[in-house]
């Protein structure tokens, strides 16, 4: 690894061992936004943000943003410092950390962000902050939503020194973004075993959460003979394994039956309802779409069969995003340069990044993750790794 490289490691593991004592616990990482140690993660800004003599300014939706001395748009680079429960060191730290070390090397004005409740783990709302500036945010309903201890967000947010009713403004705010580029941790190992160091993204994929009701009827689990039953967890069961097998000769393609509720959830009583929810990922919105045509026609033969009732509802849907043309190609350019020369990837998670890219020029570099490991404390990368994305960006961006 040469000088340079060592030495941008050095500079982004001391950045990032400045969290390390921020809701730290016995298996990872918490740092719920608008918390007490969202407000110590702000303060950790503002240190770095004050080192290199840029202003920190929190915006209408509580995105922190640390800017140069010059008038808005900037170019952007940044991720989020919120973690999910137990999380990891990397995700969204890591990307905030190299961003300043970008922002340290570059000789033109840019500005770091850190957006708020990436990870939506407390108020299930991901991609918070960055959905609330590209207007993508339903601003009446996400304040009136409580935490697990019954707190709103409209509290939590004024609480946290952000005031709620400037909430439906943020869209203003995307005036700050010319370009914006994230780094992150890769949440696969396709960069390790492509052998490379860091990979530039080229979409994220399409993704669509079913909610599916399957309406049966409680009877005893003995006496209730077999075509009496209308067994809603044996409907599940078959509609789970339908949509597995659709996805199946697409590659790339992955659903997870991720949550199911039974009632009532004894072990002696043939089951009467159940609610499922799917989460699909595709590297391309039409390939979803089908899916979910066939798995109805699926549901409405299972339900014919087994006598049960079965809605199936679409609770969320996202396109995916491509990212610019231009700036990938800058991005590829210095990756290659740089020794990190491998075809683009699809990402399966979602990213602040993406949502600005739906109205912004964006990017996004993910960094080697041996093990893939990511939301869990024990997630990992290598600083020469971090140090190899960091200098991809910052020579990319001399060519922006
Ligand atoms: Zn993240």
């Amino acid at each position: 690894m040469s000088a340079e490289l060592d030495q941008l490691g050095e500079a982004i593991e001391d950045r990032l061992s400045g969290l390390d004592q921020i809701g730290a616990g016995a298996d990872g990482f918490t740092r719920l936004a608008w918390s007490e140690e969202d407000a110590e993660s702000m303060a950790w800004f503002k240190r770095q943000a004050a080192e290199l003599g840029l202003t920190v300014e929190r915006d209408r939706a509580g995105n922190l943003w640390a800017a140069p001395d010059v008038d808005p748009p900037w170019l952007t680079v940044g991720s989020h410092l919120d973690t999910v429960r137990d999380g990891g060191r990397y995700d969204g730290a890591l990307g905030v950390a190299c961003a300043f070390e970008i922002a340290a090397a570059s000789d033109r004005p840019l500005a770091v962000v850190s957006f708020a409740d990436e990870e939506g783990g407390r108020y299930n709302s991901p991609t918070f902050g960055s959905r609330a500036l590209v207007g993508r945010l339903d601003v009446a309903e996400a304040l009136e939503r409580t935490d697990a201890n019954g707190v709103s967000l409209r509290q939590a947010m004024a609480e946290a020194g952000v005031d709620p009713d400037l909430l439906a403004a943020a869209p203003e705010d995307l005036g700050r973004v010319e370009t914006m580029i994230e780094i992150h941790i890769d949440q696969s190992r396709e960069l390790f075993e492509a052998g490379v160091p860091a990979g530039v993204v080229s979409s994220l994929a399409s993704r669509m959460r079913l909610a599916i009701e399957l309406t049966g009827e409680a009877d005893h689990a003995g006496t209730t003979r077999r075509e009496e039953r209308r067994d809603a967890m044996a409907a599940a069961a078959r509609l789970i394994v339908s949509a597995l097998d659709l996805a199946e000769p697409h590659p790339g393609f992955v659903v997870t039956p991720g949550k199911l509720l039974v009632d009532p959830n004894a072990p002696t009583t043939v089951p009467a309802r159940v609610q499922l929810w799917l989460d699909a990922r595709a590297t391309a919105p039409e390939l979803l779409n089908e899916w979910r045509e066939e798995l109805v026609a699926s549901a409405e033969l299972i339900a014919a069969t087994s006598r049960v009732g079965i809605t199936v509802e679409t609770a969320a849907h996202s396109q995916g995003v491509v990212f610019d043309q231009s700036v990938r190609e800058a991005l590829q350019r210095a990756a290659t340069a740089n020794g990190s020369q491998t075809d683009e990837v699809v990402c399966f998670a979602g990213h602040d990044a993406g949502v600005i890219g739906e109205q912004r020029p964006a990017g996004m570099v993910l960094v080697r993750n041996e093990r893939g490991i990511s939301h869990s404390g024990a997630e990992f990368v290598e600083l020469s790794d971090a140090a190899a994305a960091t200098k991809i960006v910052i020579d990319a961006i001399k060519e922006l």
